[in-house]
């Protein structure tokens, strides 16, 4: 008995073993490739000196990297004295993530490479909201997305409207489709045997802000995204933060005005009613009509084409109900902005979306209430930005889990400052001037 109980032990121990030893390379692998992809140039002593991993380890994981075609040698470094190093690069087109964004009007698809930028761009027009020609659409954009990859794809990344459970890769409700329940990851899984990520379009911006944004990324943020609908996305410590029941950053039915406007959801006063894009240029249209000598009314030439940029320039040039309106806007938002500095004291908070047109005179608005509601010190360590993202974003947050998940690539901290500009050059490639339409539904 005892003699059997030893060898199930040794046989266990060893299979343990052999697991640990598969795990700790797998772990290594994935440290040194996200230092090397974080670093951009970088020599296999200066690989061993970041990751405390030893030299002779740091040379096993870098073949097995390059055999792979993950990684590659790029040159030689320069060195006061001594043997120059040779440079090592992540391969930036090694590896392909078929990323898909599902709006109220059009599905998006694109090829994205390790750095986020775009190899081939897609997109459909949704004949209907009917969930079953939504899905069909997908279903074939996915298809398509497949047949062009010219890398080994790591895997497809989606997002859409809706409540997501990200583990289960189901859409719990998205009501514009009438999907209740939908188990899309595996769906699409089914259909194309690759790992499938699924996530809400308010969490994507906020990992597209994370992964690839200009500047020096900070590990906590949360992006507001103002446009019909209101909805925030929550990065801690370099994830994000789905919620219990996958609504974190639900807040556009917060209520931020008591006994305010009566909103779909039944409640009154919520962020929605006040804040949201279409309220803001109905307050502004009905302004423009009932004063024929304001600036809104001259600026739009029809009421009804007034757009937030009218809003946004009126309200420059001194016109005071366009100034109003931002203002109450702005306070509207600080309600809720007050709230997620005091609960998680994040550093940055971005507002992005349509409501980006109203620019530096919303983000004042904003400013000036949170003194006033949050403690004073939380507020002036925060920054707030009113700033339109890339209309890439969506499809660049779809692709980020598989970046994170599947490689283990994500964004460190703490390392040296890259120039703006040539950050830009590598993250936003092929961007152009924003369109709210084109990523805002
Ligand atoms: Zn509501």
């Amino acid at each position: 008995m005892n003699n059997i109980n030893t060898m199930q032990q040794n046989t266990s121990d060893s299979l343990l073993e052999k697991a640990t030893r598969q795990h700790t390379k797998g772990h290594n692998s994935r440290l040194v490739l996200r230092t090397i992809y974080e670093y951009g140039e970088i020599s296999r002593a200066g690989l061993a000196r970041l990751t405390h991993l030893t030299r002779a380890t740091v040379s096993e994981v870098v073949s097995d990297l390059i055999e792979l075609h993950l990684v590659e040698e790029v040159g030689q470094g320069s060195v006061a004295v001594g043997r120059t190093p040779t440079l090592l690069s992540v391969v930036d087109d090694a590896r392909q993530v078929a990323a898909i964004s599902v709006t109220n009007d059009q599905v998006r698809g694109a090829l994205v490479n390790l750095r986020g930028v775009l190899r081939r761009d897609f997109s459909r027009t949704l004949p209907s909201l009917d969930g079953d020609t939504v899905l069909a659409t997908i279903y074939s954009l996915v298809d398509e997305l497949i047949q062009a990859a010219d890398r080994p794809l790591l895997g497809i990344g989606i997002n859409t409207p809706g409540l997501i459970d990200t583990a289960a890769g189901t859409v719990v409700r998205a009501v514009t489709f009438g999907w209740v329940d939908l188990p899309l990851r595996a769906l699409l899984q089914e259909r194309s045997g690759l790992p499938v990520y699924v996530a809400n379009d308010s969490h994507s911006l906020a990992l597209a802000e994370y992964m690839f944004g200009p500047g020096q990324g900070t590990p906590n943020l949360v992006v507001i995204k103002v446009g019909l609908g209101i909805g925030a996305g929550i990065v801690i410590g370099g994830h994000l933060y789905a919620g219990e029941g996958y609504g974190a950053g639900e807040i556009g039915h917060l209520v931020v005005e008591e006994g305010g406007e009566r909103c779909k959801c039944g409640n009154q006063g919520c962020l929605e009613t006040v804040a949201s894009s279409a309220m803001i240029l109905r307050r502004a249209r009905a302004l423009a009509e009932a004063d024929p000598a304001s600036l809104l009314h001259r600026l739009a030439v029809d009421a009804a084409a007034l757009t937030l940029a009218d809003v946004a320039a009126a309200a420059e040039a001194g016109d005071e109900g366009a100034r109003r309106i931002i203002a109450a806007t702005g306070r509207a938002l600080a309600v809720v902005v007050a709230s997620l500095v005091s609960v998680l004291n994040v550093r940055r908070i971005l507002i992005t979306g349509r409501v980006a047109a109203l620019g530096e005179q919303l983000r004042v608005a904003v400013c000036d209430e949170l003194a006033h509601r949050a403690l004073p010190a939380l507020v002036q360590g925060t920054a707030v930005e009113v700033a339109a993202m890339s209309p890439d974003a969506p499809l660049l947050g779809a692709a980020a889990p598989l970046l994170t998940y599947e490689l283990g690539l994500e964004r460190l901290m703490q390392r040296p400052p890259l120039p703006r500009a040539a950050v830009e050059q590598a993250t936003w490639a092929g961007t152009s001037a924003l369109t709210a339409k084109d990523y805002d539904a």
